[in-house]
């Protein structure tokens, strides 16, 4: 069952996106040459904890891992496609790539937000696979209307990826979300025939998370049981938004 929020919920909801946007905002501004993943980490959990928020990630255990996971952001570099753990160890580096993921609970309602961003001069076509990724994304918000239905979101990002000569991960998909980070329903980011279409309704709230791979579009997990990576090697590109679908169409909860 697809839970739908009424407005006072939204504007809860509201309040966990715009401080999702602030975290990665400030953390866009540090990423640079020499900075660690681990040192992203460390501001965005003060960050949550000065705004009395809950961490969505750290403890989270999901059915395929054993264990929780440990970090309040997951830092995806290169051939990281997504669940990448913040370390010291990672130190970013030019033409480099960083998908950087974050969720928080307040007052009892989830934001969840993610974006892709490059360090010193990247090459073209990593340029190239992060704004095809974030225009898929912006393509498919524009989508999430009462009317609409399911499909209409995923197809839109899987043309305009395919289109581009990049490919899907189809291991991971966006989710539903309000009062549980993970709701109904499943939101792959291709049409999947086999999954349902339900029609989108006012009130449905939908984290839509395009994961976009250079080559092809195989993954799999590190031994760490949570790290994502391309089979081939090549870079993986992510970008989210929380969205509500309103009686004035999308509104994007995760920015101002
Ligand atoms: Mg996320
Ligand atoms: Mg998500």
């Amino acid at each position: 069952m697809i839970v739908r929020k009424n407005m006072a919920e939204l504007e809860k909801m509201r309040a966990a996106g715009l401080l999702v946007w602030k975290i990665l905002e400030n953390l866009k501004r540090m990423v640079a040459e020499g900075v660690s993943t681990y040192d992203l980490e460390v501001t965005a959990e003060k960050m949550m904890q000065d705004a009395g928020a809950r961490p969505a990630f750290k403890g989270y255990k999901s059915p395929a891992a054993e264990t929780k996971f440990p970090f309040v952001l997951c830092t995806s570099v290169n051939d990281e496609i997504v669940h990448g753990m913040p370390s010291h160890k990672r130190i970013l580096k030019p033409g480099d790539i960083v998908s950087i993921d974050t969720g928080v609970q307040l007052s009892g309602y989830y934001g969840d937000s993610a974006v892709t961003v490059g360090i010193g001069e990247i090459s073209p076509e990593a340029q190239r696979l992060m704004d095809v990724t974030r225009e898929s994304l912006e393509m498919a918000i524009e989508k999430a209307r009462a009317g609409n239905r399911l499909f209409d979101i995923c197809g839109t990002v899987e043309r305009h990826v395919t289109a581009n000569g990049f490919s899907i991960v189809r291991e991971f998909v966006g989710h539903g979300i309000g009062t549980q980070m993970h709701e109904e329903p499943q939101i792959p980011n291709y049409v999947d025939r086999r999954g349902e279409n339900p029609r989108l309704k006012e009130g449905m709230v939908l984290a839509i998370e395009p994961m976009v791979n250079a080559g092809k579009p195989g993954a799999r997990v590190k031994p760490d049981k949570w790290t994502a990576v391309t089979e081939d090697g090549r870079y993986s590109a992510h970008f989210e938004h929380t969205v509500a679908i309103t009686a004035n169409g999308p509104w994007v909860l995760t920015r101002p």
